[in-house]
């Protein structure tokens, strides 16, 4: 990704564009404070919010903890880029001996 780029403020409409997610989505990270505006234009409903594009960037693309590879989330909840990651991950975390060598060998 261009990281010049990052400074460049979106509304939410182009965000939502450019990083393929929902508009509502958006909207609630804004709610719950993990998206907060570089601005925003007149007052009530109608008041167009505009957000710099790293800050999405920074919430939407997150590094797998499985297999290190970087991706972009479709929910704030998503840790893993696959759901075979995901599996690996619950497989090593409930049986310990998957990863830890036997002993004596
Ligand atoms: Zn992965």
């Amino acid at each position: 990704m261009n990281t010049t780029c990052d400074k460049v403020t979106l509304t939410l409409a182009e965000a939502a564009i450019v990083f393929g997610v929902n508009i509502r989505t958006l909207r609630s990270w804004v709610e719950v404070g993990r998206l907060v505006p570089a601005s925003r234009a007149g007052r009530g409903r109608g008041h167009r919010m505009h957000f710099r594009r790293g800050d999405i960037a920074a919430l939407m693309l997150a590094a797998c903890p499985v297999c290190a590879g970087g991706f972009k989330r479709a929910t704030l909840k998503q840790r893993f880029c696959s759901t075979l990651c995901r599996q690996r991950f619950a497989r090593t975390k409930l049986d310990p001996s998957a990863t830890a060598p036997e002993p004596g060998k």
